[in-house]
């Protein structure tokens, strides 16, 4: 049997279902800028980055010397009993990066759902209010609270989390009130104030508003101008702690070290993981000082914020300044998104392109402007055979997003659009095998 197959299949069976997402079968050996190599040896283009992690690409020399160096100094001890130089750099660091003219304290965890469960946690203790408001579709994590405050539909099929309530995203394309952005007014808004804070929940029950500031596993959906900042009043006006979940947008993504910046708003805490770590499993939350210091040790891990993974976050973030990558992700995210417009024009399946810098999404739809799961599937498995790599997300399983490293060029985005291009016409030319793709099941 070939090394890959029967890698696959000892994957299949030694590995739990329940950690798995496929949509194709690649295999990894090996990777370096935004170039993956399968154990075969074929060369792909990830276009996903690990589901946004690696923003400055795989192998950054500058990361792999920041880790080796400090595995050689200190491999590792618990930031949960002792001093460490590394997170309280890192810590400094991410207090002076984030807006907000008020006393900070950062925590530090392994992954986005734990930093969320921070949220669900500690919101109810540090404010004396029971509620959490979050959105319809979104995607804060797999842990009880976390998933207990998320709306995607991989989370809301457990059941969970009387104190929160979900609210509608602004999601325009498919406005959850049937309006039009044009003369909607922003109704959404109007919704909180009038229904949901009057009938659903008093305001002095809130703790928190925790929302991402654009909504990716729930289909890559930018809000509309002022939805943020009219959130932000909403919070302001009520005592309510605005939260931005940042755990996929942030470090440079959208252009800005931070994706709430491409508004004007202020948050009283930040939910920070994935691209973080440089690859190493870390997150923070980065907050006000009442909120981070609600408890002695009521949310501590062994081995979070350790120097390793410390060192190669504060890495992550001097790559992300000195090389520019915010501007490049700005450069080539507007590139791609005016080649996908082009698409879209040139091919009905596609219903709305979407996003900001290198967070791009692509919906697609059948003949009656219904979202088109299957479709999806089947042009994400045919780039993977073309050599591009990505995977869809939305609560219809019907946007294939985009989520590259953001070292990427010019070349690279323009083999993304006529890989992308060619996949939609293959599929629609019937040239792939549905039953070889049905056997992944994806979200779905
Ligand atoms: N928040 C957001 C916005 C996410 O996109 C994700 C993961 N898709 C998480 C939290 C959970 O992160 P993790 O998988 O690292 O727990």
């Amino acid at each position: 049997m070939c090394i890959k197959n029967n890698l696959i299949e000892k994957d299949a069976a030694l590995l739990s279902d329940v950690m798995k997402l496929r949509f194709y079968p690649i295999t990894v050996n090996s990777g370096k800028g935004a170039t993956l190599i399968d154990i075969e040896g074929k060369e792909y283009l990830d276009f996903n980055a690990g589901w946004g992690v690696a923003n400055t690409g795989y192998g950054h020399p500058r990361i792999v010397k920041a880790v080796c160096d400090q595995m050689n100094r200190m491999s590792f001890t618990s930031p949960v009993s002792t001093v460490n130089v590394e997170s309280i750099d890192l810590a400094e660091e991410l207090i002076a990066l984030t807006p907000g003219d008020f006393a900070k304290k950062v925590w530090f965890g392994h992954s986005g759902s734990d930093a969320n469960e921070f949220i669900a946690k500690i919101v109810p203790l540090a404010t004396g209010r029971p509620r959490i408001l979050s959105f319809v579709g979104s995607y804060h994590g797999q842990t009880m609270g976390s998933y207990a405050m998320s709306g995607h539909p991989a989370q809301s099929r457990f059941i969970s989390g009387g104190n929160v309530i979900k609210l509608p995203y602004p999601y325009c394309h498919r406005c959850p009130f049937g309006r039009n952005l044009c003369e909607c007014n922003l109704f959404c808004l109007k919704y909180i104030e009038d229904y949901a804070l009057k009938s659903i929940c008093e305001p002095d029950q809130i703790g928190a508003i925790v929302i991402e500031a654009i909504q990716c596993d729930g289909g890559d959906i930018v809000p509309p101008e002022g939805f943020l900042e009219g959130l932000q009043s909403i919070c302001q006006n009520h005592g309510i702690l605005y939260i931005f979940d940042e755990v996929k947008v942030g470090f440079g993504r959208t252009g800005k070290m931070f994706g709430f910046e491409n508004w004007g708003v202020v948050p009283d805490a930040i939910v920070m993981g994935k691209p973080l770590g440089g690859g190493q499993p870390l997150s923070a939350v980065v907050g006000r000082k009442e909120l981070m210091d609600a408890a002695v040790g009521a949310h501590l891990f062994t081995t979070a914020g350790n120097s390793v993974a410390c060192v190669s976050a504060l890495e992550t973030i001097k790559i992300i300044k000195e090389e520019g990558l915010m501007e490049n992700a700005k450069v080539i995210g507007d590139f791609l998104m005016d080649a996908f417009k082009k698409l879209k024009s040139k091919y009905d399946v596609i219903a709305d392109v979407r996003g900001k810098g290198l967070l791009l999404g692509i919906e697609l739809v059948n003949k009656s402007n219904e979202p088109d799961a299957e479709l999806t599937a089947l042009v994400v498995y045919r780039s993977y055979e073309l050599g591009l790599l990505y995977y869809y997300a939305g609560v219809f399983n019907n946007v294939l997003e985009f989520t590259p490293p953001l070292t990427i060029n010019m070349e690279q985005a323009e083999f993304a659009v006529e890989t992308i291009e060619k996949a939609i016409q293959d599929v629609l030319d019937g040239k792939v095998n549905r039953d070889k793709v049905a056997f992944y099941a994806g979200w779905g």
